[in-house]
């Protein structure tokens, strides 16, 4: 009994979240484990080998951004930061530290749930979006890979080369965000000055060819300051 439940470890210094995250967690069939400090929180990730990390970037030990380099240095295991509003800069070299995707507080039970979910498949290399023919659904959008084609409700959306690879590539990693460096060093090989605007300006292209108003965030959501993430749902 018992055997088969993920394990979660939960590295967070604020006992109030700590234990809302740890009882949403529980009560969705997972197994928390919990740290207060990063010290610690090294110490049961190797003595129990969880397959997800919650961790909050402000503790009192050490930089949660030293943590995520000491994980990464031995383990591949999903990380997802808890971070406030004003830490925009923090989240985005967390991610590109190699964090797996951020929460940002005061979040829902919904979201905590939808982020673990999506980092857990992130693990597991399977994709629940990807039809068995190998095209990605998700609501009426519609990603042929073998043909490089798009459609929305069956009608087929015209994209440029590049704003097709920049939606393939979103698509490949649903449900989690992608910063835009992560994006640009796909899609461009390297970052300039430029880039970013660039990017944005393919975006914006991208969702007016899928029929999204400015502020409609169907199939994608864009992260002020960090990036772009496709949902799932
Ligand atoms: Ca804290």
């Amino acid at each position: 009994m018992g055997n088969n439940k993920y394990k979660l470890l939960i590295v967070e210094d604020d006992r109030n979240i700590a234990s809302f995250v740890q009882t949403i967690l529980e009560a969705n069939g997972y197994q928390v484990l919990t740290a207060e400090r990063c010290g610690q929180g090294m110490m049961v990730f190797a003595s129990h080998n969880p397959d997800l990390v919650v961790l909050d970037l402000g503790l009192p030990d050490m930089d949660g951004e030293e943590f995520i380099r000491q994980i990464r240095a031995v383990s591949t295991v999903p990380i997802i930061v808890l971070s406030a509003r004003s830490e925009e800069r923090d989240k985005v070299s967390a991610l590109d530290l190699g964090a797996n995707d951020y929460i940002t507080k005061p979040f829902g039970t919904e979201e905590l749930l939808a982020r673990v979910r999506a980092a857990l498949r992130v693990g597991r290399h399977t994709m629940q979006t990807t039809t068995l023919d190998g095209r990605f659904q998700v609501a009426d959008l519609c990603i042929d890979y073998d043909r490089r084609q798009v459609s929305v409700g069956g009608k087929p959306v015209h994209l440029t080369q590049t704003e097709y690879n920049i939606l393939a590539l979103l698509s490949q990693h649903t449900g989690k965000v992608m910063t835009y460096t992560a994006i640009i060093r796909e899609i461009w090989g390297c970052m300039d000055n430029g880039s970013i605007k660039k990017l944005q300006v393919n975006m914006a292209n991208i969702r007016k060819k899928l029929g999204c108003r400015p502020g409609d965030n169907r199939y994608v959501t864009n992260e002020l300051g960090v990036g772009y993430r496709m949902l799932d749902e």
